[in-house]
């Protein structure tokens, strides 16, 4: 038998056992692809999550709890007569923004080929105030050192009425600030729990929608074993029990 017959055995024998242990595996639905069945695994220095990823657009937990919000706040609001200010934009909302909104403007940190601007959240002052009406960062705010800066910008370029998505990965049972930037955790200044948003109530009224709130068909969770935390990989961040655990997704309205 040759090297590539025997190769070709393993990997069928493999697909195999991943179709067989399927029916054991918990099946949920993709929003974005519709795919439906066993979601894959995540494998990070952090850890493993699993159920983490639809295995045909692969996209994450975040992206599918920030869907099911979105589709929440179009309830409330006319989207096709607001204007959108979509900071570091993932694809899988991208697309979607850019069909919703009435107008829909990107903006990153570092130079991307296939953005509008290129901004520092913490200065941007060639942003006039009162331009936007949504503004939605994902996983963007535990990246800033001067986090409140930031936010004092999001608040400042927000029309009075508007509102902003500012989700984080709440990684820690209470934020934890890294004394210097983590690489193995993707840049990371901290590790954000579920009190992170409190610090910006002075600028905001926050609603937060977690996973509890949501429809857990499109797995809306993060299986994570975070016992073992801190790691070589993770340092700073600490231990909490438990397989599943809740993400966040916050909505922010200027207080006047
Ligand atoms: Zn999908």
């Amino acid at each position: 038998m040759s090297v590539g017959t025997k190769a070709v055995g393993a990997a069928r024998r493999v697909e195999q056992r991943i179709a067989r242990y399927a029916w054991y595996r918990p099946h949920f639905t993709c929003p974005f692809c519709g795919y439906s069945g066993p979601f894959a695994s995540d494998i990070a220095l952090t850890g493993r999550r699993p159920n983490a990823q639809c295995p045909q657009c692969w996209c994450s937990e975040r992206h599918r709890t920030q869907a099911q919000v979105m589709d929440r706040l179009a309830e409330r609001h006319d989207f096709s007569t607001l204007s959108i200010l979509h900071l570091s934009p993932e694809q899988f909302l991208a697309d979607r923004f850019r069909k919703e909104f009435g107008t829909y403007t990107s903006a990153n940190y570092d130079p991307r080929p296939d953005i509008d601007m290129q901004i520092d959240l913490t200065s941007c002052d060639e942003i006039p105030d009162d331009s936007f009406d949504v503004v939605f960062a994902s996983h963007v705010f535990e990246h800033i050192p001067d986090d409140k800066a930031a936010a004092r910008n999001v608040q400042r370029i927000l029309k009075p009425s508007g509102f902003a998505v500012l989700p984080v990965p709440i990684v820690c049972r209470s934020t934890v600030e890294f004394p210097r930037v983590v690489e193995t955790e993707y840049g990371h200044v901290r590790g954000p729990g579920p009190d992170y948003f409190d610090r910006f109530r002075d600028l905001f009224e926050i609603e937060l929608f977690t996973s509890e709130d949501l429809d857990d068909a499109n797995q809306v969770w993060v299986y994570e074993n975070r016992t073992r935390y801190p790691t070589k990989w993770a340092p700073y961040r600490t231990p909490s029990a438990g397989k599943r655990h809740m993400d966040m997704v916050p909505v922010l309205t200027p207080r006047s």
